[in-house]
Order: C-alpha cells, then sequence, then structure tokens
C-alpha cells in the first residue's frame, strides 16, 4: 500500500468500469494539489496507481486492485480564451462542466463521446472520438498542451511537436491514448469548434439493409461533419437508421430560436429519455425494441434541428442505464478496421446474432485518418460497438474468434471498451506498442502507474 502525504485521506471502495465486470477493491484518493499529487507518486511503490476518471470506460482501465486510485475533483479549473478559440481545463473537469461554459460563449468541444460524463483527463487518456472522425479526428488531435505528472513525480509541460525536444513530443503522444499508464494528467488546453448556433440541423434516413446503410455512410463522410448510424443487430439484414448533422447557421432557426441561439440547457431538453427495453433484458425485449426503433425513425427527414444533448449524449438522459443487463454486467466490443474489412461489419453481427446475444445498442461510424499517438484506437474505416450482456454462454469463445479475425484484417479493439482482450493480440493490432512502451519506460511509468487492464493487455508489449 501507497504511504500517503500528509493531509491526504483514502476511502476504501469497490471500483467497476461502466460494464459493471471485474469489480476491485482500491484506497481512492482526491489530491488537491499539484504539490500533493507529486509526493504521493514520490512515495508510491512501483506499479501502485492509476488515475480514474468518471469511470465511465467500460472495463478495468481505470482501477487497480488493491492499489491505489487517483481521482481529480479538486482539478476543476476552466478558462476560455475566446480570441484563439481555446479552453484549458482541469483534468478533473468533466465535459459537461466544459459545455455548460463554452455553448453560450459560441463554442463547441472539437469532439464528445456519446456521453458528456467524461472528465478531460479521461478523454485525453482514452484519445476519445465522436461521429466527426472522419472529419476532425480524435481529442488528441485537438490538444495543445497538456501537463502532467510522471512516474519520477516530476510536472512535465507537452506538446504535440517536438520544439526541439523529441522526448517530450514522445511523451506527450504516448500520453493521449495511453491509458493513463504515462502519469497523471492534471491540465490541457484544447482547441475548440466555433459555433454560431447551439443546435444540430439533422438528416435521418432508415436503410432496410447493411449493405445500403454502409454505401450510404461512404457517401456521408464528405457531406457532413456529424454521422452515425444505429444498426438492428437481431434482423439477418441488418437494417439500421443513419443520422447526419452539421450545427444549425443562424438563419435555419425560427425567429423565437434567433432570440437565444446559444441556449444550452441540457438537463431539460434531455428529460425525454430516449426508448429503452424496460426490465429483463432479453432476445425478445431487445427484438420489441429494435423493431420499435427502426420504425420511430422517418423513412427519409432533412433539416431537423436538434439541441446538442438529444443528439450527442442520448443516453445521459436516462440515469443507471448500465444496470439494465443484471448483477453480471455487460461488455461493449468495439473494434476499428480498414475499409478493406468491411465485411467483418457482418460478420461480426451475424456471429453475436449466432450465439444468442442481443444488442440493443450496436453502432457503426466512420473513421478518418489516425494521429501520431501509437496507442490512439481509431483508424481509417469503420468502427462498431455493440453492448451485450456479459452472461451469455459461448460468448467470450466467440469474441475470441472474431479477435483473431480483426486482427488478421489489421483491426484493432479499443481500450477504452475492453475488459476482456488478451495481451496475445495487442501487439499485432497495435504495431507501434513498442515505441510506447519504450517511452513509457523513460517515463519511468512503469515503475508507478498500473491498471488491472494493464495487467492482462500488456505482457506481450514488453517481449516483442
Ligand atoms: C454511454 C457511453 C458512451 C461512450 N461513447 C464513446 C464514444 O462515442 N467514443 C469514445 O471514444 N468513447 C466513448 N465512451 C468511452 C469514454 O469516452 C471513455 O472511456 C473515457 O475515457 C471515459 O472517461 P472517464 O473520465 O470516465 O475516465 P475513466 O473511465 O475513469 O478512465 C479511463 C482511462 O483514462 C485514464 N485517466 C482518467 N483520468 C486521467 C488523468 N487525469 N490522467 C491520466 N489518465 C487518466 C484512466 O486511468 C483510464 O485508463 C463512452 C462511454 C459511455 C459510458
Amino acid at each position: 500500500m501507497t504511504t500517503l502525504p500528509s493531509g491526504l485521506h483514502s476511502q476504501t471502495r469497490t471500483l467497476m468500469g461502466w460494464g459493471r465486470t471485474n469489480p476491485v477493491t482500491a484506497q481512492v484518493v482526491q489530491p488537491i494539489s499539484v504539490e500533493q499529487l507529486q509526493e504521493l507518486v514520490r512515495g508510491a511503490p512501483p506499479r501502485s496507481l492509476i488515475a480514474r476518471g468518471l469511470g465511465r470506460s467500460y472495463g478495468d482501465a481505470a482501477q487497480l486492485n488493491n492499489g491505489t486510485v487517483i481521482e481529480l475533483p479538486a482539478f476543476d479549473r476552466i478558462e476560455l480564451d475566446a480570441a484563439s478559440g481555446t479552453v484549458t481545463a482541469g483534468a478533473g473537469v468533466s465535459l459537461d462542466q466544459i459545455l455548460r461554459a463554452i455553448v453560450p460563449a459560441g463554442f463547441f468541444l472539437p469532439v464528445t463521446p456519446g456521453t458528456r460524463n467524461v472528465t478531460v483527463g479521461g478523454a485525453i487518456a482514452a484519445d476519445v472520438h465522436g461521429k466527426n472522425h472522419h472529419v476532425d479526428g480524435s481529442f488528441g488531435h485537438h490538444v495543445q498542451r497538456l501537463v502532467l505528472v510522471d512516474g519520477k513525480g516530476s510536472l512535465r509541460v507537452l506538446t504535440p511537436s517536438s520544439q526541439g525536444n523529441g522526448d517530450q513530443a514522445a511523451l506527450f503522444w504516448a500520453t493521449v491514448g495511453g491509458m493513463g499508464l504515462t502519469g497523471v494528467i492534471v491540465e490541457a488546453t484544447f482547441s475548440l469548434i466555433p459555433i454560431t448556433t447551439s443546435l444540430i440541423s439533422v438528416d435521418t434516413t432508415r436503410y432496410r439493409d447493411l449493405e445500403l446503410l454502409m454505401a450510404a455512410m461512404v457517401e456521408a463522410d464528405a457531406k457532413y461533419r456529424y454521422s452515425v448510424a444505429w444498426v438492428d443487430s437481431l434482423d439477418p439484414k441488418g437494417r439500421g437508421v443513419l443520422t447526419c448533422g452539421d450545427h444549425a447557421r443562424l438563419e435555419q432557426l425560427s425567429p423565437a430560436q434567433q432570440a437565444d441561439p446559444l441556449h444550452y440547457d441540457p438537463k431539460a431538453l434531455a428529460s425525454t429519455p430516449p426508448f429503452l427495453p424496460g426490465g429483463l433484458l432479453n432476445k425478445l425485449t431487445v427484438r420489441a425494441f429494435n423493431e420499435a426503433w427502426y420504425r420511430k425513425a422517418p423513412k427519409q427527414r432533412e433539416g431537423e434541428l436538434q439541441a446538442i444533448a438529444p443528439f450527442f449524449h442520448p443516453l445521459d438522459g436516462v440515469q443507471d442505464w448500465n444496470r439494465i443487463y443484471g448483477p453480471a454486467g455487460f461488455l461493449q466490443y468495439q473494434f476499428a478496421v480498414p475499409n478493406e474489412a468491411a465485411y467483418l461489419v457482418p460478420r461480426t453481427l451475424e456471429a453475436l446474432r449466432q450465439v444468442g446475444a442481443p444488442s440493443f445498442l450496436t453502432v457503426l461510424k466512420r473513421f478518418g485518418p489516425s494521429n501520431p499517438a501509437p496507442m490512439s484506437f481509431p483508424i481509417p474505416g469503420w468502427t462498431l460497438a455493440a453492448d451485450v450482456p456479459a452472461a451469455v454462454p459461448g460468448l467470450l469463445g466467440v469474441l475470441d474468434q472474431l479477435d483473431q479475425d480483426i486482427q488478421a484484417a489489421g483491426g484493432r479493439l479499443y481500450f477504452a471498451k475492453d475488459a476482456r482482450m488478451h495481451s496475445r493480440v495487442v501487439p499485432q493490432m497495435y504495431p507501434r506498442c513498442q515505441s510506447w512502451y519504450s517511452t513509457w519506460l523513460g517515463a519511468r511509468g512503469s515503475q508507478i502507474f498500473w491498471s488491472a487492464q494493464a495487467c492482462r493487455v500488456l505482457a506481450h508489449c514488453q517481449s516483442t
């Protein structure tokens, strides 16, 4: 156990990820200053610390059994620089808090995942992506500066380009997507998207099969900033609903809306929860949900004005929806594959149907170019995410086989969603993991920062 600096108290807690699998017991600390955090790191034994944001990663990335888990609610500064279109925020600040500060001032996040309840630290550590990856890339693309307490307890100010010091740029990119293993991010500055309204102009189209849907998504790449498809995972044809959008311009708003074009009130807007299957989740309830969800979508609708919360974060309106899977929890299987391996999308859906794993949340997105971060997930092509109950018999064997197919096709799984990946697939899925590993060793991260996920997935990176 770590000896805590004077004045820093710990609380013993059971921790798990959003999927509610793999619980651990850890001592949780909340340092109140950088100096206290540095002192904690300097006194910590090897592989004893890991940072945690809001625990929205699905598996065991933000926890360590019998370790010390660092939460940063005290790192809550938000400073908007409207002239440069950037914000500087403490790592413990949530994207929800940032949106409340920047939207009324005419700015939007460069990238937002499907929930705004993630921290700046978690967004950088997982290098999260949104519905605009094909246009804007992932979160790390927009970070101009980050401040890290590394494994020696040193405070490092890191930027994406070398500025004569290649080591610091390497550590920057090892931290982006590095899942907390290079140190604790305490603050970051990132660029924002200027907006003139807080509404999104949305086009929605239903497709009766997956082939048509995927063809439409490729076309949408050049037309829209945001696009996402919901797929009916139980339909053998893979019917789905494609939703595309862009920030609405002032002239698209009604006169009443134009009176307050940057209005932002996510609570009120999200008070109509999306329709979720109630009660017990099984094949029948998921089938009924999927049918209703497909029918509810218009065959085709253009220019509908939607608020930020329902468009980007529909599930945030439903508290604790992750509990509908019962005590065994659920897994989110998310992979990315190059365009040439698009066939793995229908193959995965078919394999999940065969094993009887019902998914009501099956989401398909497009990815554009990657960034320099060796452990960042997105690669150009497709990404599919499917939520499945963890207790389905035979599921793990099917997923292991799918991992092999994805790896062979040059694809990869997403660490932020993973709760079960085997370390042997990591070197091929992340071919630059060895360079990441060297940087990590240089930052002395290996001696201090470690997570339950790292125990599972890093063994083969060390030996390649
Ligand atoms: C409903 C839902 C929808 C989602 N949609 C998307 C999506 O569309 N796209 C996407 O990319 N992801 C998505 N996610 C996943 C989520 O964005 C990531 O898992 C994100 O990392 C969670 O942030 P967090 O603050 O909760 O971090 P945690 O889950 O607590 O931690 C995640 C990782 O970040 C590290 N970390 C946290 N804080 C720090 C810090 N200060 N310094 C260093 N490391 C740190 C942790 O050690 C851990 O490895 C979704 C999750 C949910 C629940």
